[in-house]
């Protein structure tokens, strides 16, 4: 079993983002960790070997919440359990009590170490933060770290990919994850588009980095091992790897999706509407969807390709196509530029089902 918490308050909204999150300059922190140990009695969770806390920025939960929570969930440690963690909220106080509480990996939200790309993006940190942070978790005795980066900015930003990846591999954190900017509707960035304030981002530049990065990232020891996804060996994220082989979860807080292995069922978006529901006792699920046979055998050759495993020769018929899929070691598995291309690949074969 698999346990994600979804933690929704951030302090400001960085200009890209469009998750479910509750700007508060204080958060509720004694509120949310009541309302979600009510909806968790709720849910059977037992033998959990991953607890992942997303959001949000789960940092700013106190880490006195964190424990209570944890304690509450889970009488055994599980084998991993994450903590989302803005850089600046990384001292070496919270570090050794998120050690202390059963924490052992972190994923920061390093994004670039650019300090005007920074500011760009609305964040809160500046590179020295995510370097001290880096440190601090490494003091403290979280070894397994994970960097988030964005790439595939728009070109007046000026913003050195290369270099960007070159501070990154010094640090040599186990694991990174590299997402590709996108433009969400009714974002900041998304109005400084429509206003001419921003160029939207370049398409051959998105594909140039993306490459660029699986290169560089190759030539030190880091295997793709996802779409997105890259880690030294034996790091892989065992959480985010159960949702790509599709296994069972249990999605607690405002947003946050469940899946039994038929049904996936989500939450109310809005923290005050989820609150509100789980403490008068009510439903916090907004709506759900049972997947058909064929939709479940179309997740699974989504997945499968998304992940380096890749899908057995002969599911459905997804064939070869020189240069993005390709057959290594009697499976069928994207090349990098294949990736690239993974919406449009499985779309058009699907289609021919
Ligand atoms: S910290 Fe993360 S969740 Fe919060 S606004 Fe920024 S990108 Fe969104």
């Amino acid at each position: 079993m698999h346990l994600y918490i979804h933690v929704p308050f951030c302090q400001r909204r960085c200009s890209y983002c469009d998750f479910s999150i509750a700007v508060r300059k204080q958060i509720p922190a004694r509120e949310f960790v009541d309302v979600i140990l009510k909806e968790a009695g709720g849910h059977e969770l037992n033998d959990l070997e991953t607890i992942y806390f997303g959001g949000g920025t789960p940092s700013l939960l106190p880490p006195e919440g964190i424990a209570a929570l944890l304690h509450e969930l889970t009488p055994e440690a599980a084998a991993e359990v994450t903590l989302e963690a803005n850089p600046e909220d990384v001292t070496a106080e919270h570090a050794k009590a998120w050690r202390e509480t059963g924490i052992n990996r972190v994923s920061l939200g390093a994004q670039s170490f650019d300090d005007n790309v920074l500011k760009w993006m609305h964040r809160s940190h500046d590179a020295a933060q995510t370097h001290r942070a880096v440190q601090a978790l490494r003091d403290a005795g979280i070894e397994n770290i994970s960097l988030d980066l964005i790439f595939g900015l728009p070109e007046e930003l000026n913003r050195d990919w290369d270099q960007d990846l070159e501070i990154a591999l010094a640090l040599r954190t186990t694991h990174l994850s590299l997402y590709g900017l996108t433009v969400e509707p009714r974002t900041p960035l998304d109005r400084w588009i429509s206003r001419g304030a921003t160029h939207a981002p370049d398409e051959d530049r998105y594909a140039e980095e993306y490459l660029a990065a699986h290169k560089r990232l190759s030539v030190v020891g880091y295997q793709f091992y996802e779409v997105s996804n890259a880690s030294l060996p034996g790091y892989r994220s065992r959480h985010n790897s159960a949702y790509w082989a599709g296994r069972p979860y249990v999605g607690l807080g405002p947003a946050a999706h469940s899946f039994d292995g038929r049904t996936r069922r989500w939450n109310l978006r809005a923290w005050e509407a989820y609150r509100r529901a789980v403490a008068e006792g009510r439903s916090a699920v907004e709506s759900e969807e049972t997947l058909t046979e064929e939709q479940r055998e179309l997740e699974a050759v989504y997945l499968g390709l998304r992940s380096s495993d890749g899908i057995a020769v002969g599911t459905g018929s997804i064939r070869a196509v020189p240069g993005w899929l390709e057959v290594r070691d009697g499976r069928l598995k994207c090349t990098p530029e294949g990736w690239l291309r993974l919406d449009s690949l499985v779309t058009h074969d699907s289609s021919t089902h």
